[in-house]
């Protein structure tokens, strides 16, 4: 079943058109990856999906409620968890706190999360702003999944972190995989997305342009599209 439908969206910053006609479906449980190359508006489309730029134009549907006109924390509610760019968290709270303040009932409760993240299991008294940057992405994806999201957006969530860190990220993103949890993710590591997703949508200059399996984006997809 389509958990997330937009189509033919168009959205704007003031007068200036970044997405041009952006088509992407996710899911039940599908792992589905957004790929471009820099500014070709990745960002903005989750921006648009999540009420923060919302689209002037075209359709977004999730769960089969229209998402026109609702407010970001509306979105949020209707059970969409967004990991933004940036690893947001409270810096002054503890890890625990952190977590606890955006919980919803569901499976994925403190005991549940600091399991697929054993780290932050051991930093629960510590506050957000001590924590390393993957330990900061870690809690970021915790808050997301203690909103028990039906679907998961990941907005480069291994940037600038070291290889190892990464290799953990990856870890629990297959295991949420393995788990059914539906998710859109955008990452530059391309081995690492191709490995996880179902599906790969591709943007160029701000519309969708290219989506198959990730076995179908043959190295000149890859040259043509995303410049590797
Ligand atoms: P990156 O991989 O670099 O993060 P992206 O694919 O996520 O890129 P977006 O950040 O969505 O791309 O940018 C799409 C277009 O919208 C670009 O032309 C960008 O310059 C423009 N844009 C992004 N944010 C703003 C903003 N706040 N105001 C005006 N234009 C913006």
């Amino acid at each position: 079943m389509t958990l997330l439908q937009a189509s033919a969206v168009e959205t704007f910053y003031g007068p200036s058109q970044a997405l041009f006609g952006v088509d992407l479906d996710v899911g039940e449980g599908e792992v589905v990856t957004l790929m471009g190359r820099n500014g070709m508006g990745k960002t903005t489309t989750i921006r648009s999906i999540c009420g923060m730029t919302p689209a002037r134009a075209g359709r977004i549907v999730f769960a089969g409620a229209e998402l026109a006109g609702l407010p970001p924390h509306r979105i949020a509610r209707l059970g969409i968890g967004l990991v933004p760019e940036g690893r947001r968290c409270f810096p002054n709270l503890t890890v625990q706190e952190n977590l606890v303040a955006s919980a919803r009932p569901g499976k994925w409760t403190l005991d549940a999360v600091t399991s697929l993240f054993l780290r932050l299991g051991e930093r629960l008294r510590q506050y957000a702003s001590t924590l390393s940057g993957g330990e900061q992405q870690m809690l970021a994806i915790g808050r997301a999944l203690m909103t028990n999201p039906r679907l998961l957006i990941l907005d480069e969530a291994t940037e600038g972190l070291a290889p190892i860190i990464r290799q953990d990220i990856w870890a629990a993103i297959r295991k949420l995989k393995a788990d059914g949890q539906a998710i859109l993710v955008v990452d530059k590591t391309m081995d690492e997305v191709l490995g996880v997703a179902d599906r790969c949508v591709v943007l160029e200059k701000g519309r969708t342009v290219w989506s198959g399996g990730p076995a179908e984006l043959t190295p000149e997809l890859q040259d043509r599209y995303l410049g590797v």
